[in-house]
């Protein structure tokens, strides 16, 4: 596989991994095998990535921040980031909103189909857990949000990595200081910071290695341990919807990064195509980020000023895909179970707190089905629904999270793009590879 494009061999691995797993199901044992003997190097390898998402984000946090020669600059990057942000969430939701409402794919769902839904899924320990899990988050204040920001402990909140927005929140507060206090001042911690991150990339650069294998093993597992095909079946129509609206928001950043960037979109999307194949692997953003963060600093030449904070606080707040898919999921819900509530202001409603469910959910596979819990509550969709309306999309849910995460990525690389453009920081890659010094050290 030497000569391959990394992409080209991250996919080769993807489908022998797809074939494997399904051959596998066929078998006595099959999928015990896969759980027992294939699926801890898929589990390893995500581990490894989750790893190096702490000193990452810290180092290069520290190094674009103490780059910077003003801080106003700082400001300009940090508002117009949460700005275009929140307008492509928009977007994502009302292109989901549009399509689930013009298609209805929630008509064809026979009583006998939610009947055994439900009683398949409706007491399984992934839907009641994530029911626990919004229930908790429900009794929250308005400003929790900030609260949760706020680190009491550096290394506490280093040490968790569901604590990423507190170690961005540190990092800046290091960063800034670091600037004022001058620059010889701040020297050695800045070489110290500079160094760091250059390891921590070339780590990136360790761990892709293993990428193709690792995602053979990441699909096998995800095949051979998926539910009953028929349900899937049922789902379809609904998993197509959303798919569509994932695949019109693949287009709708193509199509912002050529006009804003000057960019060709296929350069784009094949810079950053090694990302996406890992985020629809992991279905985690957070684990992606480390190779979301290589790409588009050496691949498409985003200066680090930008990449460094726009990727990491993108990672944790910005997911389109998920809050298209919580959209389309809740009116769905809706069609099925609860058609009273399909009225224009609980579409409204839906747009707004889909929009702050997709800031406040975690990174990680399955974080969206717990805000739909939220959504659907903002709209007063009828509790003791709640079960029965995770059962209906559950058996998807897998599936769709690999696809929703893949526009999670792509939309977090296209404002870095965007960002980095409008204050003069996009300049040309420059790849390094991981044995650029091997000779030296041979
Ligand atoms: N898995 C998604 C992500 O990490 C979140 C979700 O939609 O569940 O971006």
């Amino acid at each position: 596989m030497g000569k391959l494009a990394l992409h080209w061999k991250i996919l080769i691995g993807m489908l022998l991994g797809l074939v494997f797993g399904f051959a596998m199901t066929y078998f006595d044992g099959g999928k015990t095998f896969v759980a027992n003997w294939i699926e801890p190097f898929g589990a390893i390898f995500v581990k490894l990535l989750k790893l190096i998402a702490v000193p990452l984000i810290l180092a290069s946090l520290i190094k674009g921040i103490s780059d910077l020669k003003d801080i106003s600059k700082f400001r300009k990057i940090g508002l117009r980031t949460i700005g275009i942000y929140v307008l492509t969430t928009v977007v994502a939701i009302s292109v989901g909103l549009v399509l689930v409402n013009t298609l209805q794919p929630g008509n064809g769902i026979d009583a006998e189909t939610i009947e055994k839904l439900s009683q398949t899924y409706a007491n399984d320990s992934g839907v009641t857990d994530k029911l626990d899990e919004a229930l908790k988050q429900k009794n929250n204040g308005p400003l929790q949000f900030l609260k949760d920001m706020v680190p009491d402990n550096a290394v506490a909140a280093m040490s968790d990595n569901k604590l990423m927005l507190q170690v961005i929140f540190f990092t800046i507060f290091l960063g800034i200081s670091m600037l004022l206090v001058g620059e010889e001042k701040a020297r050695p911690l800045k070489s110290f910071f500079d160094s760091l991150n250059e390891v921590v990339l070339k780590m990136v650069d360790l761990i892709m290695l293993s990428a193709p294998y690792a995602v053979f093993a990441l699909l096998a597992n995800v095949v051979s341990s998926s539910g009953d095909p028929d349900l899937l079946v049922a789902l379809l129509k609904y998993a197509g919807v959303v798919v569509l609206g994932l695949l019109l928001m693949i287009v709708f950043y193509a199509v912002l990064v050529s006009l804003y960037t000057g960019k060709n979109p296929l350069w784009f999307l094949k810079q950053i195509s090694p990302a996406q194949l890992l985020a629809f692997s992991t279905s985690s953003s957070a684990a992606t980020l480390p190779v979301t963060m290589e790409r588009v600093e050496e691949h498409i030449g985003v200066d680090k000023e930008v990449s460094s904070f726009v990727l990491p606080v993108g990672a944790t707040i910005n997911m389109d895909g998920t809050s298209l898919y919580q959209g389309v999921a809740a009116v769905f819900a809706m069609q099925v179970l609860w058609p009273e509530g399909l009225v224009f202001s609980n579409q409204l409603i839906i747009v707004l707190t889909a929009l702050l469910a997709s800031i406040g959910s975690a990174a990680v596979p399955g974080a969206g089905m717990v805000m739909l819990v939220i959504v659907l509550e903002s709209i007063g969709f009828p509790p003791e629904l709640y079960p029965i309306a995770l059962a209906l999309i559950f058996a998807v849910d897998r599936p769709l999270d690999m696809c929703r995460t893949v526009v999670n990525v792509t939309g977090d690389a296209t404002v870095s793009m965007i960002v980095a453009k409008s204050v003069g920081k996009l300049g040309d890659p420059k790849p390094k590879e991981w044995d650029d010094h091997l000779e030296e050290v041979r």
